[in-house]
């Protein structure tokens, strides 16, 4: 297998993101050394206020506000 785009999970909403389409609007954000992919600009803002609001183990993905 040559599979070099493995989708990508937004960790705000949970969406499966194609990291390069992702990559190509700007939609990336790097914490700690990883980077991290995002549906939209609003999930990447969310995900820049508060990473580790968003990283930690007890935080579900969803599309509430
Ligand atoms: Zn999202």
């Amino acid at each position: 297998m040559t599979d070099t785009t493995t989708p990508a999970m937004d960790p705000v909403c949970g969406m499966t993101v194609d990291p390069d389409k992702a990559h190509a609007a700007g939609l990336t954000s790097e914490y700690n050394g990883q980077t991290y992919f995002f549906c939209g600009k609003g999930c990447k803002l969310d995900f820049e206020e508060d990473q580790a609001k968003y990283l930690d183990p007890g935080y579900k993905p969803s599309m509430e506000m």
